[in-house]
């Protein structure tokens, strides 16, 4: 453990923490200037990634998804939802226009953290059988119709080159997933091989980013949806496109005319983007260093690791801490965003949420309410900056589509993930950088819409829309 070898001072200690703090605060800045300097490098990446898969940081990947769910979807359909820390599987019947969702089951299942690095037969195999556990549980007010096979949505929440609707390679791995020998792989014949050792008998009716799936399950609720965001573990957008628009699509012009596109903006990288010294380390020490460098910046995954970097280098320098450096604090990934957020949210006169949470997750039992303060103070700089790119982010979509000025259409946000959901603060940081880049009246007719695992419902509402037994009902 590092040790702190000359005793300070205590104001010495404090005007050096003070430095070391108005130093992150001045890096992390986000005038609106800024962000507006970030949202039109994101829509000018969006143009440059629809020219070419090879240009652009950012992949904008064909989701072959060119009919989103219209309400008249039928019949008994499966999901499966893959990419975070817990996977998912779902049924639901859908009734059609009048029955919508007529019943809906699920089941959540944490994900053993050696299986997200370890074997690729290992990892299909866990999620297979209990997707096996769960079809044996369909009770009688399920009804599948007669002589047809199980249908499935599959939704895959890392960057996937898809070659149709239902089938797709890894390009990589994101949010600490790293299986070896599976980029490259087409990952519906992966979960299908698995099928068949457990011996279920199931079709991937399609195969969809966690984005798409929101996109197609909010669009079930609200025909304005016209893009969808995570930020939840990790971070990525999908919007609906006009076809002629995408020029490296070389098949036929679709039907709707439309085309929806999975982002994976998380791999957006500027100039413009404001990053510290520990953004850089904490990129060069990740498992993907030069990668999803958006996404560390914003991500669940990521707030609270920024944080303890920075709080490591206030222990080491200004003996923030006390005498020793505390040797939990520098473990990579010990301090958890959820955890960080309890920080933040502390409203105690003496911040006790702070020391206990100090205490449990980094072992240091005595803090000062000065240093506390620290905390909460690195906690706001931090989630504030990611919160604020994600908005720029968004507007760059919006300018897109044209839907950033005044006098525009209701257009609605489909959002998903668990930073919007439970981290108040970063969620209303959001929504002030969205209102003070677009101003009261557009940002007016934007509407963000929290669906609460729409992923899920709208990977089965894709299946459904994409059945092979389509033509015949
Ligand atoms: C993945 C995306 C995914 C996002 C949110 C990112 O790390 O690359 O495919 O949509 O996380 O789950
Ligand atoms: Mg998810």
């Amino acid at each position: 453990a590092l040790v702190v070898r000359h005793r300070m001072r205590s104001a010495e200690r404090w005007a050096r923490a003070a430095a070391v703090l108005r130093e992150l605060e001045e890096k992390c800045a986000t005038p609106v200037e800024k962000l507006w300097e970030v949202a039109d490098a994101m829509t000018k990446e969006m143009h440059a990634g629809l020219e070419s898969e090879d240009v652009s940081k950012l992949k904008m990947i064909i989701s072959y998804v060119d009919k989103l769910p219209t309400g008249d979807e039928r019949g008994l359909f499966y999901a499966l939802d893959l990419g975070g820390t817990n996977f998912r599987v779902l049924r639901v019947q859908l009734g059609g226009r009048e029955g919508r969702v007529v019943r809906q089951e699920a089941k959540e299942v944490s994900i053993p953290h050696d299986l997200m690095v370890g074997r690729s037969d290992e990892l299909f195999d866990f999620i297979a059988s209990a997707l096996v556990k769960f079809v044996d549980s369909e009770g009688e007010d399920f009804h599948l119709h007669s002589g047809r096979q199980r249908e499935l949505g599959f939704t895959f929440s890392f960057p996937v080159k898809q070659t149709s609707v239902a089938s797709g390679t890894l390009i990589k791995w994101t949010k600490g997933f790293n299986i070896d020998g599976m980029v490259g792989e087409d990952v519906v014949s992966e979960l299908n091989k698995a099928l068949q050792r457990q011996g279920l008998d199931m079709q991937v009716a399609a195969l969809v980013n966690d984005t798409v799936g929101t996109l197609a399950g909010g669009r079930y609720d609200d025909t304005d949806v016209v893009a969808a965001v995570i930020l939840g573990t990790g971070t990525n957008a999908a919007y609906v496109e006009r076809a002629d628009a995408i020029k490296k699509w070389k098949g036929p012009l679709p039907g709707s005319g439309e085309i929806v596109i999975n982002m994976e903006w998380g791999n957006f990288s500027s100039s413009h983007l404001p990053m510290t010294e520990y953004d850089t380390a904490l990129d060069v020490e990740s498992l993907n260093p030069g990668d999803q460098i958006f996404e560390k910046l914003i991500s669940g995954m990521y707030l609270g690791e920024i944080v303890r970097r920075v709080l490591l280098r206030l222990a080491v320098q200004t003996a923030l801490f006390g005498d020793n450096v505390p040797p939990q604090l520098e473990i990579p990934f010990v301090l958890r965003t959820p955890v960080m957020s309890a920080m933040h949210h502390d409203t105690s006169a003496d911040l006790k949420v702070v020391g206990a949470k100090l205490k449990e997750f980094l072992g240091i039992s005595s803090t000062s309410l000065k240093a506390r303060k620290v905390v909460v103070q690195i906690c706001d700089v931090v989630a504030k900056r990611g919160a604020r790119l994600a908005a720029a982010g968004i507007v760059g979509i919006l300018k897109k589509l044209g839907r950033d000025g005044s006098g525009m259409r209701r257009t609605v946000i489909a959002m998903d993930g668990g930073l919007y959901e439970h981290y108040t603060v970063f969620r209303e940081c959001l929504h002030g950088a969205l209102n003070e880049m677009l101003g009261d009246e557009a940002s007016s007719s934007v509407v963000v819409n929290l669906t609460n695992d729409g992923s899920g419902l709208g990977a089965s509402l894709l299946a459904a829309s994409h059945s092979r037994y389509l033509e015949q009902s």
